[in-house]
């Protein structure tokens, strides 16, 4: 036996906080790090008496998910109680959406990555848990409720994804697509998406499914990859011994030995007993309020990509390359406009900031350079005060510094120099010092040129503008 004898089946849930203000059912603020239990109310810490108030952003957030994944939005949908303990959830139950989901289902394309698409489910509202946090040795457990009630939407997939590669397409896809709406941040190291991965293989042309075990503690779209290529492995070797996968399980990925490790038998759904919320109404989500919302939708990543192409002119290769990313988009755009150029813009994003970005693993908001740096570093570029040579070299600099582009060429004595009678006596000096070339361009070897030109460019410290010394050179060798 061997992987080729088994379909792997995948199915994601994902869940993402969304970019309300406020919590989901209370005032209380959706913010991350304030000091822990101090961004509470008697709602959110489920005491006796307080009653939830649903937030209406939520609503639009999780119907402009809808919208972006191509989802059905339903137009009756209501809040149930899960019922569990664990400490994090101060009222004992979790308010979830069951059976009547705010979105059915939807289908994200994977056109950005390698083709293809994932079918959704369903995507439903619930309010998030508090958080705990596991001291080593005596100090115990520390409980901080800031967290509970801050709006989740939970993404599920059907199960259509068949590899580990096809889950992380999906999920580089799903968060460009939530981030570009700003329906979420998608920041995982801020906990804002989390994902659980179920998989199951299946021998191949059987048509039921095998039992799934579920993944958790993921917490990289990279990990996500790797758990799913090591649990192909692991239950390939179970079949392969004659061995079954009874039971459902819940397994943790331990990202240090590559491995999964059994957390615990899975719940069913009756476990939890679900039932309506009496302190919520059910809600009616009209084809008008549908409509609001799709008209204030940002744009997309593939119209932004389309508009670059033919409103800024950009070849589509720069295009596609520059809305990767929605940040980078954005920035992109603003240096094109204060340097009004967009293809310059293009390829010092595409260039040098990308360099940037990889090598000090920053985000494009944290740099030092800032698009209005560019844009003047591109306009000395421009009005010839800079060579290329020099411009790379300072956009070195100010990276690291976030100085002014033109006060810090000065101060690096990179200014460009253009004057034909500075340049003539170094060109000059060049000819004396290189008579061998002079004798081949004379001889029709046109390429000697770059010999006296290089010769030009190396006693200005690369100041020279190398247009006029050709210029020069031309003159004096064939004036
Ligand atoms: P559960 O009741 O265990 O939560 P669901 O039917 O709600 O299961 O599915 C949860 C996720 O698991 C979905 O993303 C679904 O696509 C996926 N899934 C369902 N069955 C399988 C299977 N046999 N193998 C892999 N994934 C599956
Ligand atoms: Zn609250
Ligand atoms: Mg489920």
């Amino acid at each position: 036996m061997s992987l080729e004898d088994f379909d792997t089946v995948v199915g994601l849930e994902t869940h993402v906080q969304l970019l309300t203000k406020t919590k989901i059912f209370c005032a209380c603020p959706n913010s991350y790090g304030a000091e822990p239990n101090t961004a509470v109310c008697p709602t959110c810490l489920g005491l006796p008496g307080a009653l939830p108030v649903a937030n209406r952003q939520a609503f639009n957030l999780g119907i402009r998910a809808g919208l972006v994944m191509g989802c059905k939005i339903a137009s009756f949908t209501k809040f149930d109680r899960k019922n569990y303990f664990y400490p994090d959830l101060p009222k004992g139950y979790q308010i979830s959406q069951f059976d009547f989901p705010i979105c059915g289902e939807g289908r994200v394309e994977l056109k950005m990555s390698g083709g293809g698409s994932v079918g959704i489910e369903r995507a439903h509202l619930e309010e998030d848990a508090g958080k705990n946090t596991h001291g080593d040795g005596d100090s115990g457990t520390l409980v901080d409720l800031n967290r509970c009630s801050i709006p989740l939407l939970e993404i599920v997939t059907k199960p259509e994804i068949n590899s580990g590669q096809m889950a992380y397409d999906y999920l580089v896809e799903l968060k460009r697509l939530l981030r570009y709406a700003e329906i979420s941040d998608c920041d995982m190291e801020k906990g804002s998406l989390r994902v659980d991965v179920n998989v199951s293989l299946k021998p191949k042309g059987r048509q039921e499914f095998g039992t799934k075990i579920e993944l958790k503690n993921l917490n990289s779209f990279k990990m996500v990859r790797r758990a799913i290529e090591f649990e192909q492995l692991r239950q390939l070797a179970i079949y392969e011994s004659g061995g079954t996968i009874d039971k459902e399980e819940t397994r943790l990925w331990d990202d240090l030995a590559g491995e999964t490790r059994l957390m615990r038998r899975k719940e069913d759904s009756a476990d939890y007993r679900y039932f309506p919320d009496p302190d919520l109404p059910p809600f009616h989500i009209s084809e008008e309020w549908i409509d609001e919302v799709r008209r204030n939708l940002p744009e997309l990543p593939a119209p932004k990509r389309d508009r670059f192409i033919s409103a800024l002119g950009l070849p589509e290769y720069d295009a596609n390359l520059l809305v990767q990313d929605r940040d980078v988009a954005a920035w992109f755009e603003e240096v094109a406009k204060l340097c009004g150029d967009a293809k310059q813009a293009s390829n010092w994003v595409g260039g040098e900031v990308f360099t940037l970005l990889n090598e000090s693993h920053c985000s494009i908001n944290d740099i030092k350079i800032t698009p209005q740096r560019l844009a003047d570093l591109i306009a000395l570029t421009q009005d010839g005060t800079l060579n290329l040579k020099s411009a790379q070299k300072l956009f070195k600099a100010i990276a690291e510094t976030g100085e002014e582009p033109k006060a810090k060429a000065k101060a690096l004595g990179l200014i460009q120099v253009s004057d034909e009678g500075e340049l003539e006596a170094m060109v000059k000096a060049a000819i004396e010092a290189n008579p061998k070339a002079v004798e081949d361009i004379k001889n029709g070897k046109g390429k000697a040129s770059g010999a006296i030109v290089g010769f030009v460019m190396r006693e200005s410290k690369g100041r020279a503008n190398p247009g006029v010394v050709n210029k020069i050179l031309n003159k004096l060798l064939n004036g």
